[in-house]
């Protein structure tokens, strides 16, 4: 039967490479975006509908849920994240700065699953949040971008947490690390190209299917120290 997923932040970058794949695979594929304006790539795509969410703007989110109510969700990709100020010192970011890199990356992506959790099959679904190595405690400090790296931290902690809260299902979570991409965030140096890691990562999500538990891995499927 036909598989659907839900892509948060398919604008660009990993989440529009995320949305081709699962379409190439044959997924029904929903996807969002902030603006509407930025959804000419996506409309390009086979099976793919376009709905728009700022993630951080919970009366977005809630009109998404609205919009959603009876769909039937296999997997659910919560791809959106912000890289935060790159131009000065960790230390030196303003408190406006760290609380928009924080709610963004670590807070607003489970406040999303916890509205959205009820359209997830419980029996075989996936809920990835897209985490990175430098989320990894043991290994990201001294591989920069410490602030960034903390929010991904976080996020791992409160996935954690939603995951402890789950109890008895047969519900799969993955705290996915895409390889260093080029994409906007990843930059040009980035060694990995996106439609290899978008293939990845769509080869993940479609073995974890009905696996359960939750693990911490990268694109290849190798485990992460968390
Ligand atoms: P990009 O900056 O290229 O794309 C980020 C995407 O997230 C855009 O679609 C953006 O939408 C969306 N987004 C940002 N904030 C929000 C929000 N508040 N609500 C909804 N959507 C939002 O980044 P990448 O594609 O490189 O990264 C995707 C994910 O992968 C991120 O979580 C990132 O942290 C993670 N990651 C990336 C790595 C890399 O090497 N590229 C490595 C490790 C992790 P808009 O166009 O509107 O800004």
């Amino acid at each position: 039967m036909q598989k659907t997923v839900l892509v948060i932040g398919a604008s660009r970058g990993l989440g529009l490479g995320l949305a081709k794949q699962f379409s190439n695979e044959g997924w029904q594929v929903i996807a969002t975006v902030r603006n509407s304006q930025q959804a000419d790539a996506l409309s390009q795509i086979p099976r793919v509908r376009v709905e728009t969410l700022d993630m951080t703007d919970a009366a977005s989110v809630e009109a998404l849920a609205r919009r959603l109510a009876g769909t039937q969700l296999d997997a659910l990709f919560v791809n959106a994240g912000v890289a935060g100020p790159q131009n000065k010192p960790a230390t030196q970011a303003s408190e406006a700065e760290v609380g928009q890199l924080f709610f963004t990356n670590a807070v607003a992506p489970l406040r999303l699953a916890e509205h959205l959790l009820s359209l997830v099959d419980d029996k075989q679904g996936v809920v990835v949040f897209m985490s990175s190595i430098l989320g990894s405690v043991e290994t990201g400090p001294g591989m920069g971008m410490s602030l960034y790296g903390a929010s991904k931290a976080a996020l791992n902690h409160m996935t954690r947490t939603f995951v402890a809260e789950l109890g008895e299902t047969g519900l799969t979570v993955l705290s996915m690390h895409p390889g260093w991409v080029k994409t906007d965030m990843g930059g040009e140096q980035a060694p990995l190209d996106v439609e290899t890691s978008a293939r990845g990562m769509v080869e993940q999500v479609t073995k974890a299917l009905g696996s359960g538990g939750h693990r911490y891995l990268d694109y290849q499927g190798d485990p992460l120290p968390w």
